[in-house]
């Protein structure tokens, strides 16, 4: 030893995040999805960030509040990640029901926004796409009432031709010259089906073909092997955020069945259809601190009391279709099963600035059967919320209820809020560091983030 010592330098750390759902979806995954590659791009190699979606299609819909040349803009995104608003890189995993030309769309828009939208594009071979016949077919299923609520953007149509595997059309089959006889066989396999639920389908084949024309010229090129791809942006470096899609209530096979989504939305099936581990990644669970539903489906703790309010004063409409989300108090048993499910290492509370001034109580226990009991079971029907003897209320500022609409929110409020962020953790409100606390030791997962509005950059991390 020369007596001097040496300070050694801890490497950054790449952000590797994947953001799940843990409730019933439209829980604020754009925004904390975004929160991290902000985080990413602060650093000196920030241009190399992924964005990566592994499930679901366009039944999701982020909505995302940047500052942008200058002002506030709002973006919404359905089938690309929310990286595009921010010049990431994009991945579309094999398990998405995928439309290449809302890709194509959303991308143009993201270039317009931020004036040149350059990320790198890949789409696994493997994924299957998502056409017009799988709208009209769940379209057509809903008007006749054989739905369960759903955006109509074709979810369960496109995943049941994936479980029959030959009426799938893979991405690399899309994009080659056999894609006009590919689609004839699979038209016509489908034909009866087709048929049966007055779905015209002739002159079907030479419209998709012409339709996707262009967009499968420009999508040339962005077919990949996504997991050996995704393992090189690992072995470098590279800073990966996976973005879940709609809320682990919604899973189709640990969900609310029937009234769940087409597609296997918890956390850890992510990492093999990306070529990536489990143990390279923090999951964080987004929880929105209450609770809200679109489709059809009961929720133990839905209320049309005075709490629903929250509903229209903070713009609880869906992104997708505009429905108006149904409004419930904090459900933790579900956030407890779901943070469990999803392998959670951290939760995410959002819309914290929504409740305030507003008596919360949270359902601790369900009643089924007159029976108490504190697992979720398969059939939500006829469950009652047991609340526990503690409610919660808070005040972030004076006056400004209506939240509604970010964008046309005062200045002072903006401000408000900044404020809060700056300050950290210590300075919110102590009825909320109490919920915060009895929520971490009921529902087994600590809370590393509170986010208190929908701009991005508005979410204080613990
Ligand atoms: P996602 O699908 O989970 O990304 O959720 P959506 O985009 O459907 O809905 C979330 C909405 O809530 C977006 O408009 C967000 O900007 C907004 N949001 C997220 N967190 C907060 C919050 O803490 N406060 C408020 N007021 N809005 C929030």
């Amino acid at each position: 030893m020369d007596g001097m010592t040496s300070v050694s330098i801890p490497p950054r750390r790449p952000v590797r995040k994947l953001v799940t759902g843990i409730i019933w979806g439209d829980e604020g995954k754009g925004k904390i999805v975004d929160d991290y590659v902000c985080l990413a791009q602060s650093f000196e190699d920030g241009r190399d960030t992924v964005v990566a979606r592994f499930q679901g299609g366009e039944n999701a819909g982020h909505t995302l509040y940047v500052f942008i040349n200058g002002k506030w803009e709002r973006f919404v995104t359905h089938a690309a990640p929310s990286g595009i608003i921010r010049n990431t890189d994009i991945a579309i995993g094999p398990g998405v029901a995928f439309n290449p030309l809302s890709l194509i769309e959303e991308i143009k828009k993201a270039d317009r926004l931020i004036g040149g939208y350059n990320g790198r594009i890949l789409i696994s071979n493997r994924v299957g796409i998502c056409f017009d016949y799988h709208k009209m077919i769940d379209s057509a299923r809903e008007s006749a009432g054989k739905g369960v609520g759903s955006t109509r953007s074709g979810i369960a149509p496109f995943y049941e031709d994936v479980a029959r595997k030959t009426t799938r059309v893979t991405f690399q089959e899309y994009l080659s010259d056999k894609f006009p006889d590919k689609l004839r066989q699979v038209l016509e396999d489908k034909k009866v089906e087709l048929e049966a639920i007055g779905i015209n389908h002739s002159g079907m084949l030479e419209m998709l073909v012409e339709k996707h024309k262009s967009a499968r010229q420009g999508l040339r090129g962005h077919g990949v092997d996504l997991e050996y791809r995704m393992a090189e942006y690992m072995k470098r470096g590279a800073h990966i955020i996976i973005e879940g899609a709609q809320g682990s209530g919604l899973d189709v096979d640990m969900g609310d069945i029937p009234n769940t989504t087409s597609s296997h939305l918890l956390a850890p099936n992510a990492f093999p259809s990306l070529g990536l581990k489990r143990k390279d990644f923090d999951i964080i669970g987004v929880e929105k601190i209450y609770v809200t539903r679109v489709g059809d489906g009961d929720f133990p703790t839905y209320t049309t009391d005075s709490f629903a309010e929250i509903g229209d004063l903070n713009g609880e409409f869906g992104a997708s279709t505009g429905r108006k989300r149904r409004v419930g108090y904090p459900d933790w048993v579900m956030a407890r099963r779901n943070a469990w499910l999803n392998d959670c290492d951290g939760i995410v509370l959002t819309r914290a600035d929504c409740v305030q001034d507003r008596e919360m109580k949270v359902c601790v226990a369900y009643e089924v059967d007159g029976k108490v009991r504190t697992e979720v079971p398969v059939s939500l029907t006829g469950v009652k919320p047991v609340y526990s003897g503690t409610s919660y209320k808070w005040k972030l500022w004076e006056g400004h209820r209506n939240l509604a609409d970010p964008l046309n929110e005062p200045p002072e409020l903006t401000a408000i809020r900044a404020d809060y962020v700056k300050n950290g953790f210590d300075g919110l409100p102590g009825a909320m560091k109490e919920f915060k606390r009895h929520h971490d030791e009921f529902v087994d997962c600590k809370t590393v983030g509170i986010s208190i509005g929908a701009k991005s950059g508005e979410t204080i991390y613990v």
